[in-house]
């Protein structure tokens, strides 16, 4: 599950929406942050933010104020040993949204950092209020999600921005990311799991999802005592969940029938009270646990059978502790097994609040792999579900079809002048990439000059229009043969321009794909609605109108190598961009209604551009969005922004 990270992003001078995870506990007599770890755990990334001059603006929780502006759960504190550990003063802002907070952002310079407050005074946060995503959006240019600990909830502040700004993973969100990631999805085996902790009825999920991967599983904590009881055996008052006897003996016989070496405890301490300093005895399983005692932790039988069955481990996932911890005479089993594990030449990943809490009792959480800061979104992942705070963060490596961002330069450059630009963009653009294609559409009169200092880059011509005929009297125009003849690949059909000033219609452009097919030129087919169509929600008839209409007679083995590119006609050249939502969507809508013309497979394998305004700091929203494929760029494609886009993809891909 690879995901875009701050590093693939370029930060210089760009203002950064930041969600960390600030939710620390408070000195209540003071006031002031009692445990700063969690703000320790977001320094990276904040640091590599300011030291590439970005614009900080850095959004959290603390605690739960239920929508309403309580001070006692202002963020100002954080804000104060923040300015301490970063070592410049943090600017605290007295709100989340809001004329005044508009007005800090707006006056943040390069590498200051800002702190709004608390995303929870406002109701919206909480019930992921678009509104509220829309206006944190406005703010930034970029989000970057850095709070693991919020993932498994949808929330305004990590999952509602995304839909209006592209969303990268920090450096802590990553490391969350590829370990447990990892452990689900590919852990390296013999794989180990080791469960504990309070309640089966807690872990279900994991269990279940950890039991399809693992090779041995190791039961410790009160639940083992729901185990024992479904075995048969005596628990007296310890933990046990009868209503989960059933699910315990169904997860054995699951085990058994996998094959999987279900170990659960020969052995408990246990105690008449769940206090410090009681009498504790030592039984075996077969013994059980008499009546008015109760299990408090693993023996020692169990923690060396245990010792044994993780010594070949090559991932190990720790979930839950083995007994009370918390109180030292039951603190061994927890202890012994952490000790082991940290010795171990094993991928060792540790979920759960309480077992972050145990490790760190023993000081041995920089001798394993990693330990989760997330307690509830560590377990959620080790269930298999699929966040929704990490969901949200872009995808790399997911393209579906090979992009192509292509350059239209209109009526723009003379020959001499598309000589040196040429060569400046080859230059710049170097190499060559496997998952992107790169086209430029100049005049008639470069066409050659282009095709030329191209040859032998992934830079593919095409022309901006052409006439549907082979050749014969038609003064003026240039036919297709005579671009194949040149060198040219592309050619730009049925634009926005062509459509207004020259009266195009769709009968025309469908005859002129046809012919552009026949000559085996890959035709770039413009669609788009006109801004009076939008605002009178028309969008999807008339890209329906159009696309059935152009595409008239086609066959299924023709679409698949037209290029459509959705271009709104109130975004070219006005300054204006469709958001990266507004984009997907009528190009997914594009994608659908080829489903439904043609095959689901054909849609599939069609390219599908957005054009409309295009610039590096509008790209990256776009070229994320799952149906989109690259772009149709107009101005920007005059100037070595051109580059900068392809840049921007190379991430993507
Ligand atoms: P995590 O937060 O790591 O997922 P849990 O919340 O499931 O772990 O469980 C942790 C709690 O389980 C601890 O507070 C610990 O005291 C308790 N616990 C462990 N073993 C026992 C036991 N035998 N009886 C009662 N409580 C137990
Ligand atoms: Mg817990």
């Amino acid at each position: 599950m690879e995901k875009l990270t701050i590093k693939d992003v370029d930060l210089k001078g760009k203002r950064v929406l930041m969600r960390v995870d600030f939710n620390v506990p408070l000195n209540k007599e003071t006031g002031e942050v009692a445990d700063d770890t969690r703000i320790k755990a977001a320094l990276p990334t904040i640091k590599y933010a300011v030291d590439q001059g970005a614009k900080v603006i850095l959004m959290s929780h603390l605690g739960r104020p239920k929508g309403e502006k309580k001070p006692e759960y202002s963020l100002k504190p954080v804000s104060k040993r923040l300015s301490e550990l970063l070592g410049i003063e943090v600017k605290m802002a007295p709100d989340l949204v809001g004329p005044e907070v508009k007005k800090m952002v707006d006056e943040l310079k390069d590498g200051e950092v800002l702190l709004l407050e608390n995303t929870r005074f406002h109701p919206g946060e909480t019930k992921n209020d678009p509104e509220l995503a829309k206006e944190l959006a406005t703010y930034a240019d970029i989000h970057v999600n850095d709070a693991f600990g919020t993932a498994h909830r949808a929330h305004a502040s990590n999952v509602g921005v995304a839909q209006y700004l592209p969303s990268v993973a920090g450096f802590l969100m990553e490391k969350e990311i590829s370990a447990l990631g990892k452990v689900v999805e590919n852990p390296e085996k013999p794989f180990a799991v080791v469960m504990g902790g309070a309640k089966v009825s807690d872990k279900i999920g994991v269990i279940e999802n950890l039991l399809e991967k693992a090779d041995v599983f190791l039961i410790g904590g009160a639940m083992m005592f729901t185990f024992w009881k479904a075995l048969g055996y005596k628990t007296g008052n310890s933990l046990v969940e009868e209503d989960k006897l059933d699910l315990a003996k169904q997860l054995l016989e699951k085990a058994k029938d996998k094959g999987i070496d279900f170990v659960v405890p020969t052995d408990a301490v246990i105690a008449q009270e769940m206090k410090a300093g009681v009498e504790k005895k030592i039984v075996s399983m077969e013994e059980g646990v008499p009546e008015g005692w109760m299990g408090l932790d693993i023996g020692p039988k169990t923690i060396e059978l245990f010792k044994d069955k993780l010594k070949n481990a090559r991932t190990v996932v720790w979930n839950g502790p083995m007994g009370v911890f918390e109180i030292d005479d039951f603190a061994k089993g927890t202890e012994e097994v952490a000790k082991y594990l940290a010795q171990l030449d094993a991928m060792v990943v540790i979920g759960g609040g309480d077992s972050a809490a145990a490790i760190n009792k023993f000081g041995l959480q920089n001798e394993v792999t990693h330990v989760s800061t997330g307690g509830g979104a560590s377990l959620e992942f080790l269930e298999g579900k699929e966040l929704p705070g990490v969901k949200s963060i872009a995808d790399k490596g997911k393209k579906k079809r090979r992009l192509l961002i292509a350059g239209n330069w209109k009526m723009n450059k003379t020959n001499s002048e598309a000589e040196s630009f040429v060569r400046r963009i080859v230059q710049l653009i170097g190499g060559s990439d496997e998952h992107i294609e790169v086209a430029m559409c100049p005049a008639f009169t470069a066409l050659s000059t282009v095709v030329e200092l191209t040859r032998g880059t992934q830079i593919s011509v095409g022309a901006q229009n052409m006439y549907p005929e082979d050749s014969g009297a038609f003064t003026g125009e240039i036919s297709p043969i005579m671009l194949k003849d040149i060198g040219v690949d592309y050619v730009i059909i049925g634009h926005s321009e062509r459509r207004k000033y020259f009266k195009e219609d769709d009968e025309f452009i469908n005859k002129k794909l046809k012919v552009a097919l026949k000559h085996d030129l890959t035709p770039i087919l413009c669609v788009g609605e006109v801004l009076e169509e939008r605002e009178k929600s028309l969008t999807f008839c008339v890209l329906e109108n159009q696309l059935r209409r152009d595409l008239d007679g086609i066959s299924e083995d023709d679409v698949e190598k037209i290029v459509i590119a959705y271009e709104p006609v109130w975004a070219i050249g006005t300054g204006r961009v469709a958001t990266p939502a507004q984009a997907q969507e009528a190009i997914k809508f594009i994608r659908d209604l080829l489903a439904k013309m043609y095959s689901r497979e054909v849609a599939e394998k069609v390219r599908i551009l957005y054009g409309g305004s295009i610039k590096p700091n509008n790209f990256l929203g776009i070229i994320i969005q799952p149906d989109i494929d690259g772009g149709l760029v107009g101005g920007a494609s005059l100037k070595e922004s051109f580059a900068e886009l392809v840049e921007i993809a190379r991430k993507v891909v």
